[in-house]
């Protein structure tokens, strides 16, 4: 196998029944596409045939087609991690096994690549997913454009392009829970996204239930924001600076007027100075903790696009 154009990524989780109607349109679309490709396919420790199917399928196509059989399930980003890994085209494409990204897309992703684009991601046109997930993602989209810098329109999907440079970034990094299509956003220069048709889940059923969904959400605010950290230290700050304010407020009426309800403001005073105080040292502490945990990401800390100097 050369060095292909263009390898595309596709993690599968119990897939049996979907899988040979994605071989039926993947194939066919990439031949026709072109450009040489390789596909990766990453066996997520499924409990099915689908390891024993991506076998099969490896013996039909060896000279296109890898597989990469994890021992257990390590989740969908970590499986595509392990996939981009051993990814040897320019461009590299992500999809779902479950035929909800349709093949056929992958050249509208290829050509603007192409246009010079490190990264497309992409919108759906019409979502197939049921109403709960649809409006789930909405408020979630809507959080992370508050708490993050990461500006992506459709986070669940996963049809997208990343150039070599960008997957070079991401293997470099060693976090051990985190969310491709931001990640590879933050190491973009130059991201743009595409429109692109959605379906309804060919056969099998989603492998998202609402608590991994819920992980899912969390492992990309955490990944990507000390916000929700930041934020203690604030509340700390204002509400120790109201309280000493109430705290002086309520010794001048004492020194004034005299004790009132038999000095329990006083002690009301007291216990919201500490209690700010409190709140303060958990954010202090947060600080310390985030970049602990920046530390030990070790993302890259900058990325080199060119140096300009003489050779010898
Ligand atoms: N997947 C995976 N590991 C997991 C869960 C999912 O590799 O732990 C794969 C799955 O096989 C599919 C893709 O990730 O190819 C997206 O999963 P799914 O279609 O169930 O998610 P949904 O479309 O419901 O968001
Ligand atoms: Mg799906």
């Amino acid at each position: 196998m050369n060095t292909p154009e263009i390898t595309v990524v596709i993690p599968v989780y119990n897939e049996e029944d979907g899988l040979q109607v994605l071989f039926d349109r993947l194939y066919p679309a990439l031949d026709q596409l072109g450009p040489s490709y390789e596909i990766i396919f990453v066996n997520d420790g499924s409990r099915d045939r689908s390891a024993a199917i991506l076998r099969e399928q490896y013996q039909r196509r060896p000279d296109v087609t890898r597989a990469i059989l994890l021992a257990a399930n390590a989740g969908q980003h970590m499986a595509i991690m392990a996939a981009f890994e051993n990814a040897r085209g320019q461009i590299i494409v992500t999809l779902d096994a479950d035929l909800q990204n349709p093949p056929e897309e992958i050249g509208k992703l290829i050509s603007k690549m192409r246009e010079g684009y490190d990264y497309v991601g992409s919108i759906r046109r019409q979502r197939r997913d049921n109403l709960f997930r649809n409006w789930a993602s909405k408020a979630m989209n809507r959080l992370r454009e508050r708490t993050t810098r990461i500006r992506i329109t459709d986070q669940g999907n996963m049809l997208r392009a990343y150039s070599r440079s960008v997957v070079n970034a991401i293997n470099s990094c060693r976090e051990v829970s985190t969310f491709i299509p931001a990640l590879a956003y933050t190491f973009a220069r130059n991201p743009t996204e595409v429109v692109v048709e959605h379906e309804e889940r060919a056969l099998g059923e989603s492998k998202y239930s609402l608590y991994s969904l819920i992980r899912l959400n969390f492992d990309l605010m955490t990944a990507f924001s000390l916000v929700p950290l930041q934020w203690f230290s604030m509340l700390g700050i204002v509400v120790s600076m109201g309280s000493a304010a109430l705290f002086v407020l309520l010794i001048v009426r004492r020194i004034l007027l005299g004790p009132e309800a038999e000095g329990l403001f006083t002690l009301f005073a007291l216990a919201f100075f500490l209690i700010g105080l409190a709140l303060f040292g958990i954010g202090l502490l947060g600080e310390y903790v985030g970049r602990v945990y920046l530390q030990v990401r070790h993302r890259p800390r900058y990325l080199i696009e060119a140096v300009l100097e003489q050779q010898e």
